[in-house]
Parts: structure tokens; sequence; C-alpha cells
């Protein structure tokens, strides 16, 4: 809650709306104001409010009607609705909290009660800002490996599953490259875990710095890779990049150590059949065929097999 705070008082009558405007700006708030119904929807959803203060009879398009609309819109859902009422009747009263409104302030409307109930809308407000900065946080927190900071396993398997089902969808292409820093575990063996620790983050900022905004570079296992190129028939250049600007100069590691590394690529086309298991395993023999060349080498992936009721279409 801060003086910044922005109330926007929705209500016919230009003499009441400017009373409690007068109110509220006393107390530093900002204070928006709407002549009815429709013109208090289009203000909520365009200037999004801490909270809406609003007449609930309105000639036209009712506070009950504004209310229902803004909970159907996302970006308006939680906006604290607080209605000022010339009515008494609890059943109605209780049919507005019900539909979802945080509040009331009945006519004749007293100033002190009007602002308790604008500061306890703003509390609610501000927990509920909070608590989605909070989950967005969290959901931030369990995509991400924790030492390198590019995706995790978890969420490279969601990742390839629905990157595959929109190249499905659209007929595009894609790619999967598996990577793996070579030797190692001598790197562990001769300068300590810590070293090696180091390097893994530097080679995984490599590969994110050679990588478009709509590739996904995630940490697969331990030094393992793995990307997904979308719109990517073909990966031999990127890879050469990438291998290059691994192998290219050594690492250097807390300010004294230089450890020269390289890592292997296997890449694979989308067969455009294939699930995502399958393309990485296929990814995976050629990376493994890498290894087997020599290391430090990208290689690509023999084509997938050809389903049994495709030969006997062909
Ligand atoms: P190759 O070229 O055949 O891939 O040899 P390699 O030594 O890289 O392969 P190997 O699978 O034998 O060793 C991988 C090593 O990676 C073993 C493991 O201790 C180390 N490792 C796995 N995860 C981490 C990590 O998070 N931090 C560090 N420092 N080392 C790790
Ligand atoms: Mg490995
Ligand atoms: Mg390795």
């Amino acid at each position: 809650m801060g003086r910044s705070d922005r109330i926007l008082v929705a209500e016919n009558s230009a003499l009441l709306r400017r009373m409690l405007g007068d109110v509220l700006a006393k107390q530093g708030w900002t204070v928006l104001e709407a002549g009815d119904g429709m013109a208090a929807l289009q203000a909520a959803r365009d200037e999004s409010p801490s909270v809406l203060l609003m007449a609930r009879e309105m000639a036209g398009l009712g506070g009950m009607a504004v209310l229902d609309e803004l909970r159907k819109d996302p970006r308006t859902a939680d906006m604290p609705v607080v209605f000022v009422t010339g009515h008494t009747d609890a059943r109605e009263l209780a049919e507005g909290l019900e539909r979802g409104a945080h509040d009331y302030v009945r006519k004749p409307v007293d100033p002190v009660e009007l602002v308790a109930r604008i500061r306890t809308a703003l509390r609610l407000r501000a927990l509920h800002d909070e608590l989605a900065r909070r989950n967005a946080e969290l959901e931030q927190l369990a995509r991400t490996d924790v030492l390198t900071g590019l995706a995790n396993r978890r969420h490279a398997d969601d990742v390839l599953r629905s990157t595959i089902a929109s190249a499905r969808r659209h007929a595009r292409t894609l790619c999967a490259v598996l990577i793996d820093v070579d030797r190692f575990k001598s790197v562990n063996d001769l300068h300590g875990h810590a070293a090696g620790d180091a390097v893994l983050r530097e080679v995984a900022a490599r590969l994110q710095d050679g990588l478009r905004d709509e590739d996904v570079a995630a940490r697969w296992g331990g030094e393992e890779f793995l990307l997904l190129l979308p719109d990517s028939p073909d990966a031999t250049v990127v890879c050469e990049r990438l291998r290059s600007a691994i192998a290219a100069r050594p690492i250097n590691v807390h300010g004294c150590l230089e450890i020269p590394v390289t890592a292997s690529f296997g890449w694979a086309p989308w067969s455009g059949e294939e699930t995502g298991e399958m393309l990485v395993a296929r990814a995976d023999l050629a990376l493994y065929a890498a290894k087997d060349g020599g290391r430090d080498r990208v290689m690509a992936a023999r084509p997938a097999p050809v389903r049994d009721e495709q030969r006997g279409a062909a």
C-alpha cells in the first residue's frame, strides 16, 4: 500500500463522485472517475486501479453487471470492488458479496468508514499482488537449474513435449541437440568440484549466448545439455558455432585458473512423426558417435526409422 495507490470512483452523480473523491484524495490516493458503468468497465481495464469504488445502483450498466464483467476478465478478476449503495436489505448485500464484491459502504457515506473500507481493500490488493509475485517466482524456480540458470530437466521435458506439439500443428521443423562436456570427470579430479561447477556455468553461458530467443537450452543431466531449436531443419551451423565458442578459449575459473574445455555435440532433426523421447534418443546416438569419433565434434543423427504403415503406403 502506498501513496501511489489509485482508486477508481464510479458513480452517476457528479456531486457524489466529487464528495467521495475528495475524501480519498485527502488520504494521498490518486482518484480516477467514471460517470457510468460502461466508463467504469473501460477505466478498470485500461487504468487497472488498485480498488474500484462503485455505486451499486447506476443508470444503464449497473454495478452488479460491471462486477460480473470484471470477474470474467483475467486482467481485472482480482480487482477489489467496494460498492456504494442506498440499499440496506441484507439479502441484496449478501448477493453482491457472493458475486465477488469485496465490501460495501452505505449511504449516507461516512468519510471515516469509507477510508477504513478502502484501506482494507488496498491491503487485500497488496496481498494478492504479493502472492502472485511469489507464485511466479516459485514457478520460475521450479523450472530453473540452480547451478546454470538454464531450464532444468523437468522443464525441458515439458518444453520438448509442447515444442513437438506445436511443430506438428504448424507443420514446422525442429532440431534437438545433446551436448556432453568432454572428459569432465578429469576437470573435477584435477581442479576440484567447485571449479567443475564454474566450468559448467560458463559452458551454459556460452551455449545460451549463441542461441536465438526462441531456442531453449536446458541442463539435461550432470554435464549434459539439451537444446531445442524450433524452425530449424538443420543444426550443423549452430552446433559448430557453439562447439567452437566452448573450445576457442579456456574457461577462467575464480580469476586464476584457465581450464581448456571441449564438448561433443549430437543433433537430430525431428522426423515429423516421432515423440520427444525418440528424437532425443537419436540425438544421443549421434552424441555417442561424436564421442567415439574423438570428441570436440558435431555429429548428425541417422534418419528416424520409417514406420511400417508409411512403408506400406509408399
Ligand atoms: P566423456 O568425454 O566420455 O563425457 O567423459 P566424462 O569424464 O565427461 O564423462 P563421465 O560421465 O565419466 O563423467 C562425468 C562427470 O561429471 C562425473 C561427475 O562427477 C561430473 N558431474 C556431474 N554433475 C556435476 C556437477 O553438477 N558438478 C560437477 N563439478 N561435476 C559434475
Ligand atoms: Mg555425460
Ligand atoms: Mg562428459
